[in-house]
């Protein structure tokens, strides 16, 4: 079977790393693991290191944590639904929200069930995911003051996720003329100036930081060691942390271009072959279902990813150097987004290092 191998220590190296690097130019670090769905044995091995917050974007991950025996502050990172009010409060400390209707409906449950939750009101900058838009927020961040009171834990944006946008220092400038404006106009003192995710390490690392801001929220950088949105490997930190393992199930010298007429394949995705004669072929036990084949690179020498299936992941191996038979097990290393799905998998077995 299909199984990827987790290297714990690597893991906390990297969070422990980015802490430090965090701490030293005043900025403080939550830790996010929706991309392993909040797995407590990676979740424990964070903490140690220091780390005491995790953001997550789902409550079921926020549970399986907590009934680990593990006690971090927990800050949910995805708007939540209606269906969710309760246990949000129940659960969660910190909370990221960009409308007025769940913010009162919230501050309502929380105050009727006595529990503290602490709302940061997210301003788009440009992203195009959530968030009031930079140039007509202060309105709404007033009236969120308003109804937040003591709960108003300050103003956070997100860049990177849906545009692609990358982190500059006059972005985060906004959410700090914005916080000015909203202390001197509003009376209300901003605890979280929440800024950024991986794709805004660059500017910590560069000394670009705008004084003030004084909140990052990390995930991928601790769990990948890469920051895809500059496209760049983080410096400090590594990529050692996951690697997939599949194993051959056929191996065969076939064509490269299927024969008989060309329609689409299982996914509706017309494929695009090219002829490069007979080439010796290996069938893995990974699929669609399993993780995202194009964010999988081979670990061994010569050996390309062709296409992938349901169920079925499909190499060239023809340059491969070392000679390989059925039954051989071959490693990858794994995109952001073929983690997440690896993660998600219930038929990928999880093995724990360190
Ligand atoms: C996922 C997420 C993050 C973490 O981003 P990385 O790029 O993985 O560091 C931060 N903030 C929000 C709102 C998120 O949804």
């Amino acid at each position: 079977m299909a199984y990827v191998v987790i290297n714990k220590l690597n893991i906390a190296n990297n969070a422990r790393y980015l802490l430090n690097l965090t701490g030293r130019a005043g900025v403080e670090m939550t830790s996010v693991t929706k991309v392993v769905c909040g797995d407590p044995e990676i979740v424990s091995k964070i903490i140690e290191t220091g780390v005491r917050e995790i953001g997550e974007s789902r409550l079921e991950n926020i549970d399986r944590i907590r009934k680990s025996g593990l006690s971090p502050t927990f800050l949910l990172l995805r708007l939540p639904s209606p269906q969710l009010y309760r246990k949000v409060v129940e659960s969660v400390d910190y909370v990221l929200l960009s409308e007025l209707k769940s913010l009162k409906a919230l501050k309502e449950l929380s105050e009727e069930l006595g529990r503290r939750l602490k709302f940061i009101y997210m301003v788009d900058t440009g992203d195009l995911r959530e968030g009031v838009m930079y140039d007509r927020a202060f309105e709404e961040l007033g009236e969120a003051v308003k109804i937040a009171g003591q709960s108003f834990a300050g103003i956070g944006t997100n860049l990177g996720c849906f545009g692609g946008v990358i982190a500059t220092p006059e972005k985060f400038e906004i959410l700090l003329e914005l916080g000015d404006r909203l202390c001197r106009e509003a009376g209300v003192e901003i605890e979280r100036y929440s800024a950024g995710n991986t794709a805004s390490l660059p500017l910590i690392e560069n000394g670009t930081l705008p004084r003030g801001i004084n909140h990052y929220r990390l995930g991928e950088s601790i769990m990948c060691g890469t920051d895809v949105t500059n496209n760049r490997a983080v410096p400090g930190t590594t990529r050692e942390t996951f690697t997939l393992y599949g194993t051959v199930l056929e191996l065969k010298r076939k064509p490269s271009v299927p024969i008989g007429e060309i329609g689409s394949d299982a996914f509706g995705r017309k494929p695009h072959f090219e002829d490069m004669g007979e080439r010796l072929k290996a069938i893995l036990d990974i699929g669609e279902q399993d993780v995202v084949p194009s964010g999988l690179t081979p670990m061994l020498e010569g050996c390309r990813v062709l296409h992938a299936s349901s169920d079925h992941l499909i190499l060239d191996v023809t340059d491969c150097p070392k000679k390989l038979s059925v039954d051989d097990q071959i490693p990858f290393r794994m995109s952001y987004g073929a983690l997440l799905r690896v993660m998600t998998s219930h038929y990928i077995i999880k093995e724990y290092r360190g």
